[in-house]
């Protein structure tokens, strides 16, 4: 396992004291390790799991050619080149219950959707397009007897010209997945659709990633619990809420170590505890320039850490390290810079450590109902609150105050405004980049 000093020497550009955010990204990426382990747990259970090995197709799906309309399969080769066609009804093929018997020329299938094509049929007349005709005997004087023998409803029908080509709405054998072609890859989390797409290979259990574990406490003699007194100069420890909310949302299993009070000892059995039984750890508070002396301390006992300033507003300083095992994400202590400073670096790392491919977050261009001061040389994250303009475009206000400590405005919102490194100032009206909090975790 590559040293914190070797991965920093291999970023272009590294300086702890002025990050840019990619490169903090770039950093973290080459540093946090993949759990590995791999489980079997039942198709349900997967949901939201990252897939441990490639899933291939064991079998054509679907299996056979099959109607993809109800009505009647017919043979290409019979459709008059031009004028209406002609066709005896030779039966009924359903969905589940095939039509099999050698249909003969210029003879058709009532056919369901779903059922399997009749041998020698290649297209479906939709229904709604024919007329049927209930009558028994031969069509016209061209239209050799039936070889079929009578039985009820058939008759025969008549296509109008023009309403369907060979080859129309018939399902290939295969075409949503052919047998030997690979059907999900390792390191996707499962999604709905992909539970659907296992189901129709037959699958029951699925190959997956052990869940990854991750422990987080918040530092601060100011901090107190739910359910303590509120006493003079005190808060209500409001982040580990926010962290074990945006935890729960990526499907890893927590552990909450409570408020740890800036004390050494407690700090590093806090540290201690968490490394000993979590793959990450997250903190919150301390890593700030007055603060991290003690954490420092600690770390050179149990590990070793980067304190860093990185060029982002909110959540400049950030810690990243190992203890023990684990890899420790030091959060700042202000409630939006924690949340900011997780969806910057954490969610990927975490997915990352659990074995899924992050993919960038897509970004939703809307227009700015204000301008924003914006220096060019820091990422800023603000909040922001999307709606769709008259024009059917989006626009984006920002919530009030945009203080790193006012958590309300990440309530309010429905989207993080982001103002990358370079840009600068924006006018009012102009197109900037949102990360939509919806679909994001
Ligand atoms: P720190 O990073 O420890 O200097 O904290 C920065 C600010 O965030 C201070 O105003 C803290 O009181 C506040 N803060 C730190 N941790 C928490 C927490 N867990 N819940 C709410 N506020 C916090
Ligand atoms: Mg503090």
């Amino acid at each position: 396992m590559p040293s914190l000093q070797e991965i920093a020497s291999c970023v272009s550009g590294y300086d702890p004291n002025a990050l840019p955010v990619a490169q903090a990204q770039e950093f973290i990426a080459r540093f946090v390790p993949r759990v590995g382990a791999v489980e079997k747990v039942a198709l349900r259970s997967a949901l939201g799991r990252v897939l441990a090995a490639d899933v291939v197709s064991p079998i054509d799906v679907p299996a056979h050619d099959n109607s993809a309309m109800d009505g009647y399969a017919i043979r290409g080769d019979d459709l008059a080149a031009d004028g209406e066609t002609r066709l005896v009804v030779a039966g009924t093929g359903f969905a589940g219950a095939q039509f099999d018997a050698v249909v003969p020329a210029r003879h058709c299938v009532r056919i369901m959707t779903g059922a399997v094509m009749p041998p020698g049929l290649d297209t479906v007349v939709p229904q709604e397009f024919i007329t049927r005709t209930p009558a028994a005997g031969p069509l016209d004087e061209t239209h050799p007897p039936s070889p079929l023998p009578r039985q009820a409803g058939e008759g025969f029908i008549v296509v109008p010209p023009g309403v369907v080509r060979r080859g129309d709405n018939r399902r290939l054998k295969g075409e949503d997945l052919a047998r030997g072609s690979a059907a999900l890859a390792r390191g996707r989390r499962i999604a709905p659709a992909d539970l659907g797409l296992l189901a129709s290979l037959g699958c029951a259990e699925v190959a997956v990633y052990r869940r990854l574990r991750v422990a987080f406490f918040s530092t601060g003699d100011e901090l107190r619990s739910i359910g303590e007194p509120l006493d003079g100069g005190c808060v209500y420890d409001s982040n580990r809420y926010t962290i074990w909310g945006m935890l729960q949302r990526l499907g890893v299993d927590v552990l909450d170590l409570g408020v740890v009070r800036d004390e050494p000892a407690a700090l590093e059995a806090a540290f201690r505890d968490a490394a000993a039984n979590a793959d990450a750890v997250i903190t919150s508070g301390g890593v700030s320039v007055g603060e991290a002396d003690h954490t420092k301390k600690i770390m050179a006992t149990l590990g070793e850490v980067l304190f860093w300033r990185i060029a982002m507003r909110p959540g400049r300083p950030m810690a990243i390290g190992r203890v023990g095992n684990a890899v420790l994400f030091g959060l700042p202590g202000n409630p939006v810079a924690v949340m900011v400073t997780f969806y910057a670096f954490v969610r990927d790392a975490l997915l990352q450590m659990a074995g899924a491919s992050p993919q960038p977050l897509p970004l939703l261009r809307a227009r700015c109902t204000a301008a924003l001061r914006k220096k060019p040389g820091r990422t800023e994250y603000q909040r922001g609150i999307v709606t769709r303009g008259a024009d059917g475009r989006w626009d984006v206000a920002i919530t009030g105050s945009q203080g790193s400590g006012i958590l309300r405005s990440m309530s309010e919102a429905n989207g993080i405004v982001l103002l990358h490194h370079e840009q600068g100032n924006v006018a009012a009206g102009a197109e900037v980049d949102v990360i939509p909090f919806e679909g994001l975790v």
